[in-house]
């Protein structure tokens, strides 16, 4: 085909034409607050458990499909069993899989985690957005006839919710999952949580999946996410995995550094305490209204926050404007104690 006079924009699906790429694009700043991850990142582990040499030797062959070693640890820890379990690159896959197995119409609360939308719009299917209530709460009042009448292939709910930070209620959330609809409940910020999720429930519910990622406990650059549900959905799922979606540096890394629960639950701790004094120090400042959370981010409202937004940045600290989701807020991750004077000394002077 010659170039002129040709558009390639004519060949994509009308689904994709639309579309615009995820922006991840890295802002320059001092201080990293805009992404939920951990702070963490000085990690020790045996020299046994990990060796890159060792790993190196072995990169002409193909990963373990399965990712075994790193299954069985996790089912370890979780008290799982490993048939119950599957991983992607990321939750995000998942995510990806999920739709593409089950269809729409997708069913979600708003403002949640922008994937399920964009993945969603990806694969062609209908999305049905349903706003939270006043609290952030579900709305079920509007969701429950919703599942009746547009009978969803599956529903997302993002608890901890993302950008919220607060969990849905549990009874809300199991008149949704008494539904016959494929309900995913994304417990990303469980860990930082103290209410204690849904992994319990698996057993009464077969239309339930719990979705994980080691990104928000200070493995994000691994890429490794997991779904925990009935072994019939995860035979279905595993139909459209992409055979070897964990690679092997990911794999060792992972396995490697979960054995070291003793360090992982020593951030997680450090981690929600500064929660809960950021939180106390954000409810000190006029002008300012922060939300409870439950994960490890606080969003919290203020007057022109696009401005407030980029004198922070400015000043070196980069949070996320969540703009166009949640309007007239800001989210801000919880680092270390020394990132979030930072960040709170920034704010106070932003705010004169
Ligand atoms: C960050 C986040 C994820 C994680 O995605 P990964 O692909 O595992 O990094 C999933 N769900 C929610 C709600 C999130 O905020």
């Amino acid at each position: 085909m010659r170039r002129t006079g040709y558009s390639i924009k004519s060949l994509v699906s009308p689904n994709i034409r639309n579309l615009k790429a995820y922006s991840a694009k890295e802002i320059p700043c001092k201080v990293k607050l805009d992404a939920n991850e951990s702070p963490y990142s000085a990690f020790s582990v045996q020299r046994s458990a990990f060796s890159v040499e060792k790993i190196f030797q072995t990169l002409n062959r193909y990963p373990d499909s399965e990712a075994k070693a790193l299954k069985k640890i996790i089912s370890k820890n979780l008290r799982l069993t490993p048939e119950n379990i599957l991983f992607g690159n990321g939750s995000d896959e998942l995510i990806y899989y999920l739709i593409t197995v089950f269809g729409g119409p997708v069913l979600y609360p708003v403002p949640t985690f922008s994937m399920y939308g964009i993945i969603s719009q990806a694969l062609g299917e209908k999305r049905i957005e349903v706003p939270l209530d006043d609290e952030f709460d579900l709305d079920t009042d509007r969701i429950l006839p919703l599942i009746k009448k547009e009978k969803p292939g599956i529903i997302f709910l993002s608890s901890p919710n993302n950008p919220t930070g607060n969990c849905f209620s549990a009874d809300r959330i199991l008149k949704i999952v008494e539904s016959t609809s494929l309900v995913v409940i994304d417990e990303a910020y469980q860990p930082f949580s103290s209410e204690k999720g849904f992994l319990p429930m698996l057993n009464d519910y077969k239309n339930l999946v719990i979705l994980r990622t080691l990104s928000k406990i200070g493995f994000a650059g691994l890429r490794v996410g997991f779904m925990i549900a009935d072994r019939e959905i995860i035979n279905e799922v595993n139909k459209v995995r992409l055979p070897f979606n964990i690679n092997s540096l990911s794999q060792a890394a992972a396995a490697a550094l979960l054995q070291n629960t003793h360090t992982i639950k020593l951030h997680m701790g450090l981690i929600t305490s500064e929660r809960e004094r950021l939180l106390n120090e954000l409810w000190k400042l006029r002008g300012i209204k922060p939300y409870p959370s439950e994960a490890n981010f606080i969003l919290f409202k203020v007057k022109n926050s696009d401005k407030i937004y980029c004198r922070l940045l400015k000043k070196g600290v980069l949070v996320r404007n969540m703009r166009g989701t949640v309007n007239e807020c800001l989210r801000v991750t919880v680092g270390t104690k020394k990132e979030n004077n930072i960040f709170i000394k920034a704010l106070k002077e932003v705010m004169k």
